[in-house]
């Protein structure tokens, strides 16, 4: 999307003064700080990234808070996941073509299925005019991705690989949650992952897709570990974004609260909630409920 009402008219940097032409708009998990305060023994947690839709100006390429607006619930019309679309894995790089990757590979997948078929976390999106899709299978990517790689580098890759083949072409039907391997920092404009944010989810070319995810390899820090074990640091997040493509499918234009959409309003107070089949999940706004998703 070019401008939401949260951008409309703001039409030079604050940072560097560049006139700007769009804003980039995309749907981010921020990092979370842990600051600890040693006499009370009491870990206080505070949002060091805000996560939300985050703004960049192009091309300067700066990010910067805009104004919240209204911090309503809100649907600007945009596309919204229906029912019967298909999520599609792509594992990316060939430490995922190993063998000992087998277990890991076969864990997302489950974790994927389990995520988009929970009828209480999935299916309670109706309240959204949100579907309910199926899971399609994963492809694995033989060659490495560069140490450091773009959000729009990634974006013309996963192209190339539906072009020729390499993964299937689901249209505007679905959308690819790429899980990038272990040691490969994304980027955002200058901004890397782990550091300043946990994953994301974007559109290749607006309405038009392809719609996706991006997984950096499990984070260390700062991206709501709920246990030691990765797996469950990675189900979080990948149960953020996929409630978020689902619901805001081009970031901006789908629902949101103000600045936010459906889980990044719940990361504030964050707490941990597993599904009736165990993977540890992000909890969305219930409208209905005037809560956020505690799995009741
Ligand atoms: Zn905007
Ligand atoms: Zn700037």
């Amino acid at each position: 999307m070019k401008t939401c009402e949260n951008c409309s008219g703001i039409t030079a940097c604050p940072l560097c003064g560049t006139a700007i032409s769009y804003f980039e708009h995309l749907g981010v998990r921020g990092t979370v700080s842990t600051l600890k305060i040693p006499i009370i023994g009491y870990n206080l947690k505070y949002d060091s990234q805000r996560s939300g839709v985050w703004h960049y100006a192009r091309p300067c390429g700066h990010r910067f808070s805009v104004r919240q607006g209204t911090p309503a619930l809100k649907y600007n019309g945009g596309p919204l996941w229906q029912n019967g679309f298909t999520w599609v894995n792509v594992f990316w790089g060939k430490y995922y073509a190993a063998g000992t990757s087998a277990t890991w590979i076969s864990d997302v997948d489950r974790a994927t299925r389990d995520i988009e078929s929970n009828t209480s976390y999935s299916g309670g999106l109706k309240q959204y005019n949100v579907g309910m899709g199926t899971f399609g299978g994963h492809a694995i990517i033989q060659e490495d991705p560069a140490s450091t790689i773009s959000n729009s580098e990634i974006a013309k890759a996963l192209a190339g690989w539906i072009s020729s083949g390499m993964v299937d072409n689901i249209g505007q039907k679905g959308a690819y949650n790429i899980f990038l391997p272990p040691g490969v920092t994304a980027l955002l404009s200058n901004e890397q992952s782990c550091a300043v944010f946990c994953d994301y989810h974007d559109t290749a070319n607006g309405t038009a897709g392809p719609f996706y995810t991006v997984e950096p390899y499990p984070c260390q820090q700062g991206c709501n570990q709920c246990t030691s074990n990765p797996f469950d640091t990675l189900t979080s997040g990948l149960s953020e974004e996929m409630v978020e493509l689902k619901t805001d499918m081009d970031p901006g234009t789908g629902w949101v609260i103000g600045n936010e959409e459906l889980c990044d309003y719940c990361d504030t107070n964050y707490i941990c909630r597993q599904l009736s089949t165990g993977e540890y999940v992000n909890a969305w706004y219930d409208k209905e409920a005037g809560k956020c998703w505690d799995g009741s």
